[in-house]
């Protein structure tokens, strides 16, 4: 390949972001929700489909949709950014507020598609960590943010993949040292006891990002949002592409707020089962951490993880292996199912131990 045809040496030296995504019975690798979505929201969105003008563009600001999620936070549309997953939402924002000679700090270990995004946007990262106990220490974060003064600081809580929530001092420390954005990425806020959304109003600087992939269970929708400032919702739009949010999803996203309490009845459903499985984890030779979330971190204690996952898999189980990522030697996360899901993963893992 001739040098100008070769991909940007700054991404050829990074790894890509690898899920595998296996053919198994028992899937509870990618945290998504176990059950399908509200028979009632499926009818409603066929329903519509006759509706939609296929052969025009869509409503480009998405307003509708907008103002029904503003309608869930008590805020109008022009605060509500929404994209292609909350993936797409954290790419615009560190395509507005990161690049090339500008800064995003993470804490690791975290979800990885914050540092991920910002590389490809030309961010550098600067990588704060955390306790033993993966919770912030809320001095050493707010001196890092302080010192490096990143354009946007990534917290995630509950945490992908630990699972802990950090409490509302930890955030209000961190939102009051960082002099960028703070964005909290609550993909799994409806699980948490707490949500940044109430501290909104305390700072134009705060961007607190869902998703529907996980708790509305439309992972295949592929709809994210942020709540935030009209300053920073307008930059998003700012750097959107046109039209990027087809018909389709919009309708989708806008008919799934009329099923909220039978996504409630799935989180408090999900809730039940993780203590299951805790108490579950609990008998076997793991060390685990408590969640916040819909999964749980483990970690085996006399085995490899990576062949304790491979067991798995033989077994029909697939869960996540984060054995190589920086500060999660030997862990593994599971994402919880199904009551049925979660005895086959139990009882799978019960025999990889013995
Ligand atoms: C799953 C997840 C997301 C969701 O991404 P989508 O693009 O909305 O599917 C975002 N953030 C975290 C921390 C996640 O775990």
């Amino acid at each position: 390949m001739n040098a100008e045809a070769r991909m940007r040496e700054d991404l050829a030296l990074s790894e890509g972001y690898h899920s595998p995504q296996l053919e198994v019975s028992v899937r509870l690798n990618a945290n998504e929700s176990p059950f399908p979505p509200p028979q009632g929201w499926v009818e409603a969105l066929a329903e519509e489909v006759r509706f939609i003008q296929f052969n025009r563009y869509p409503d480009r600001r998405a307003w509708s949709l907008r103002a029904a999620i503003g309608e869930v936070h008590g805020v109008g549309p022009e605060r509500i950014f929404c994209g292609n997953g909350s993936n797409e939402v954290l790419q615009c924002v560190l395509m507005a507020f990161g690049g090339a000679g500008r800064k995003a700090v993470v804490f690791e270990p975290t979800y990885a598609l914050h540092s991920h995004i910002a590389r490809l946007t030309g961010t550098e990262v600067v990588s704060g960590s955390r306790r033993a106990d993966f919770l912030l220490d809320a001095d050493a974060a707010t001196s890092l943010v302080s010192e490096v003064r990143p354009a946007v600081t990534f917290l995630c809580s509950p945490n992908n993949p630990t699972g802990r929530v950090e409490t509302t001092g930890t955030v209000g420390a961190v939102l009051d040292s960082a002099p960028g954005l703070l964005v909290v990425d609550e993909a799994y806020g409806q699980f948490s006891p707490w949500s940044a959304l109430g501290m909104l109003s305390t700072s134009e600087r705060l961007v607190v990002v869902r998703t529907f992939s996980k708790t509305w269970s439309m992972a295949a929708a592929r709809l994210g949002y942020a709540v935030a400032s009209e300053e920073v919702v307008a930059a998003l739009e700012h750097v959107a592409l046109p039209y990027h949010l087809d018909a389709l999803k919009q309708a989708a996203g806008r008919l799934a707020l009329h099923h909220e309490a039978e996504m409630r009845a799935r989180v408090s459903a999900i809730v039940e089962e993780r203590g299951k499985l805790t108490a579950g984890l609990a008998g076997l030779p793991v060390e685990q951490w408590p969640s916040d979330a819909n999964f749980i971190l483990f970690r085996p204690i006399a085995r490899d993880a990576a062949s304790v996952w491979r067991d798995l898999v033989a077994r029909d189980v697939l869960v996540r292996d984060c054995s190589s990522w920086r500060g999660l030697e030997g862990c593994l996360r599971v994402t919880v199912g199904t009551p049925s899901e979660n005895h086959a993963f139990l009882d799978a893992l019960e025999g990889c131990l013995s």
